[in-house]
């Protein structure tokens, strides 16, 4: 990713202000003072995942795992991102398979994986994208599959308002694109017994 220049603290507080202001309200009153300095802050813990190297998280693995070669699958790990259209937040549930070809990477490692690309701003689409490519890029398993399901507030607080919707994206390669079975057999360990 290109290298951007990042403004001051003070220049990302003000431009916090200048929306409250466009939003109607006076930014100069009580309630309202401390907040750019809490937006700033809260933009620091949602994106993140800017200044984490995805490949590098996976860089450590173990291959001692008495040949183990089935699906390794993280199911239902929560997921907070931020779209990259309304810079408002889309959450939801990520399933992580892989199948590994001798190297298998801790777990939490997966789940540290999603986060770095879940604190940036995204399509769902892409993210999905990128976890299941560095995956395969890192680990050269047998097959990777990655599942996302989430509400996106930008369809449900604003916009068209269809406040039930979930969006699933799915990417999967090698074993689970080449062979149907393996596929389904991911999609029913999660419980989506039908290809999206
Ligand atoms: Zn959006």
């Amino acid at each position: 990713m290109k290298k951007i220049s990042r403004p001051s603290l003070k220049e990302a507080e003000m431009a916090v202000k200048t929306l409250i202001a466009w939003a109607g309200d006076n930014p100069d009153r009580e309630g309202l003072l401390e907040t750019p300095k809490r937006v700033v802050n809260a933009y620091r813990e949602f994106f993140a995942g800017y200044d984490a190297d995805p490949e590098k998280i996976l860089g450590k693995t173990f291959e001692e795992v008495e040949g183990y070669d089935d699906i390794v699958l993280l199911r239902n790990m929560r997921m907070e991102s931020h779209c990259e259209h309304h810079m408002v937040p889309f959450v939801g549930k990520a399933h992580i398979a892989y199948i590994p070809d001798k190297k298998i990477v801790g777990i939490s490692k997966i789940a540290r994986l999603l986060d770095v690309y879940a604190k940036r701003l995204q399509t769902q689409e892409t993210m999905t994208a990128q976890i299941a490519d560095t995956i395969n890029k890192v680990l050269k398993p047998r097959g990777v599959a990655v599942l996302i399901d989430a509400k996106h507030q930008c369809m449900t607080t604003r916009g068209i308002h269809k406040i039930n919707t979930s969006t699933i994206t799915k990417r999967v390669t090698g074993l689970f694109k080449t062979d149907s079975q393996m596929e389904q057999k991911f999609l029913a360990m999660i419980n989506l017994r039908e290809p999206c």
